[in-house]
């Protein structure tokens, strides 16, 4: 199964993605997670994209475009992925559709999950990750469970700058000028299924399970 999943940073694409992943056995493809591993070692790409996802900005689409090429051709996708953060431009889903044409694959859907603005500041605001296994907890949903350690290794948790609130607003302002569109990509070419993601995230499962099976 070859699937999408869209929606304003913060909608819960992260962990709904990783429910999918381990139902399905398909790898999990964040876009996000690559460009902030690759910072975080220091890589050439690391460094040149290291200010742009500190501002919340969007990476160019040309270096978006050899990223996912070249992770869509590894072995893992060939019963399926799931994509989490990509594509965000008109440019990027038409860029999508020439790869997967070349590796004879299809979408099989793209799901979208919906949020507001004044949700997804109050979610991402709340966001805490572990600087040192990356496991990603929330204050509201997901609390560890020791005030601010790592519930794996005990580390301190720490809060992401693209997390601040600020940059949160300029993520959405972003997600709605230049991803929104995105949306109208796909549901022209009839692939596109919503989902509600203000409720409780296992709500959001059932609903995204659901909508897969009926397919
Ligand atoms: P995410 O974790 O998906 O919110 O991504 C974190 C940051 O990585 C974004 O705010 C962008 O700076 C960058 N990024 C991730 N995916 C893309 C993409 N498809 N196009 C451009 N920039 C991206």
């Amino acid at each position: 199964m070859n699937l999408v999943l869209m929606g304003p940073p913060g909608a819960g694409k992260g962990t709904q993605a990783k429910v999918i992943s381990k139902k399905f056995n398909i790898p999990h493809i964040s876009t996000g997670d690559m460009l902030r591993e690759a910072v975080a070692a220091g890589t050439d790409l690391g460094k040149r994209v290291a200010h742009i996802l500190e501002e919340g900005l969007l990476v160019p689409d040309e270096l978006m475009f050899a990223i996912v090429k070249e992770r869509l051709q590894r072995e893992d996708t060939s019963n399926g992925f799931i994509l989490d953060g990509y594509p965000r431009t008109v440019a990027q889903a038409q860029k999508l559709k020439e790869i997967l044409q070349e590796l004879g694959k299809n979408l099989d859907a793209v799901i979208l999950i919906t949020s507001t603005e004044e949700e997804v500041v109050k979610r991402i605001s709340s966001r805490r990750v572990c600087p040192s296994c990356g496991r990603v907890y929330n204050l509201l949903t997901l609390k560890p469970r020791q005030d601010n350690l790592c519930d794996d290794c005990g580390t301190e948790l720490i809060q992401r700058k693209d997390d601040l609130p600020h940059t949160v607003r300029e993520r959405y302002r972003i997600y709605v000028e230049k991803t929104a569109p995105v949306l109208e990509f796909y549901r022209k070419s009839g692939v596109l299924k919503t989902v509600d993601g203000s409720r409780p995230l296992e709500e959001v499962s059932k609903d995204l399970f659901e909508s897969l099976e009926n397919m």
